[in-house]
């Protein structure tokens, strides 16, 4: 099987970064720029075209030195597609996002979750019809992402802790056998930290809270999402903030999930989180209560968090995706709870991406590895965007890869158009 050497790679990455951060530039820029011979940006520039990750654009004006007017390349952002699924209790949210980590098309269906061949038989479906309707390229399509609610192990790809909606011992595979792409599991709220991160970020350290069905976190040290030693650091939802307080899915009492979870606010609001915070906001004293608990327990985990990690905290998920112009009262309540004059504002913020962060954090995953398998990231002049999020090889087993098997077999990153070895 012909591989490619480490420094090989290594150029071909930054070959297609720069252009990724350029969006469009000439070979001699490439070459100028990378310090590598134009032959070799040749080479590469032919084999992204060829594959349809670069297009082909004007002729650029030749300038005062006249001579042959040098062809312009442009950054192709659907070049690679994947789709990402969101698995909740009561419904299945699929997405297609691009390169540019672009939700292009979503689809949302209700279903609630259970453990049968027939769901995983709908869920499969359900990504047969979105990409359908999207009416995009399938052989663009990198693979599947499914972010569920539980532990994923790195080891086996499998769910190792899943109370949320009983699904300990899923695997890719039960997926997989009903979805003909490459299929991963991924922890829903390490989904939502991916799509927050991604693909550049003001911060090397960051403690994301994903406040949804359920909740999550997911932790950001130096540039590098950070799992601890087993599959659990930033379960923050675990956390204790009550003695025997309410009870908490996981059998435990007191912890943070029973009293910030997206539904206790929701619940309030005929079931709509639009119409909470649509009724905070006209000032409904009731709901105005409900959100005065609320905060003050969130402010209770924000603090411990911040104790603990001393970084940016970003509040995400589906109340971050509301919480905007309701963050001064949250930060006072966080100042209060410090034992140095802390101003929270300097760290304490709502997330950035609101669109489907879940869905479009799992279809990431498979964006991320077939970066990666593009080649080792390169710091460029033109920035640092596209560097790895999570480490090499921590990926799981997956469910299916018949187009990567072929692509695998001739060297290729997942996902390649066209095989080739010409490279
Ligand atoms: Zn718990």
């Amino acid at each position: 099987m012909p591989t490619m050497s480490g420094i090989k790679k290594r150029t071909r990455r930054s070959v297609y970064d720069f252009i990724r951060e350029q969006r469009m530039t000439t070979k001699g820029e490439i070459a100028q720029v990378l310090g590598i011979s134009l032959p070799t940006v040749s080479k590469y520039v032919a084999h992204f075209l060829d594959s349809g990750l670069v297009a082909q654009g004007a002729k650029l004006s030749s300038g005062a030195n006249g001579g042959r007017s040098p062809i312009a390349y442009t950054w192709v952002a659907d070049g690679r597609l994947a789709v990402g699924v969101d698995i909740t209790r009561d419904g299945v949210t699929c997405v297609i996002i691009n390169l540019a980590r672009e939700v292009l098309f979503s689809r949302h269906a209700l279903r609630d979750f259970e453990r049968s061949e027939e769901y995983f038989e709908f869920v499969g479906k359900q990504v047969e019809t979105t990409i359908a309707e999207a009416s995009i390229d399938r052989d663009r399509v990198l693979g599947v992402g499914v972010a569920v609610p539980g532990l994923i192990s790195e080891a086996t790809g499998q769910v190792t802790y899943g109370r949320v909606i009983d699904n300990y011992g899923v695997t890719p595979a039960d997926f997989g056998r009903y979805i003909p792409f490459e299929t991963r599991l991924v922890h829903d709220s390490d989904a939502a930290g991916l799509a927050e991160f991604w693909p550049s970020h003001t911060v090397e350290n960051a403690f994301y809270i994903s406040l949804s069905k359920s909740i999550g976190g997911s932790v950001l040290i130096r540039d590098e999402i950070y799992r601890g030693d087993g599959e659990f650091a930033g379960e923050i939802g675990h956390l204790r903030i009550h003695v025997d307080g309410l009870r908490c899915y996981c059998g435990q009492k007191g912890c943070v999930d029973p009293y910030c979870n997206a539904s206790v606010l929701s619940s309030r609001a005929n079931g709509s989180l639009q119409e909470f915070f649509d009724r905070l906001a006209a000032g409904d004293p009731a709901i105005t209560e409900v959100w005065d608990r609320y905060t003050a327990d969130l402010a209770r985990a924000i603090h411990n968090i911040r104790v603990l990690f001393g970084c940016t905290i970003i509040i995400g998920g589906d109340v971050g995706a509301h919480i905007d112009r309701h963050m001064d009262g949250l930060r006072s309540k966080v100042d209060c709870l410090s034992f140095l004059a802390s101003h929270s504002e300097t760290f304490l913020i709502p997330c950035s991406y609101t669109n489907h962060p879940i869905a479009t954090g799992a279809a990431l995953y498979l964006v991320d590895e077939f970066l990666q398998d593009l080649g080792p990231v390169q710091p460029t002049p033109g920035g640092t965007s596209g560097r790895a999020l999570r480490p090499t090889g921590h990926l799981g087993p997956v469910g299916q890869s018949p187009a990567g098997d072929a692509a695998a077999a001739a060297g290729l990153p997942r996902g390649s158009i066209h095989a080739s070895s010409r490279y």
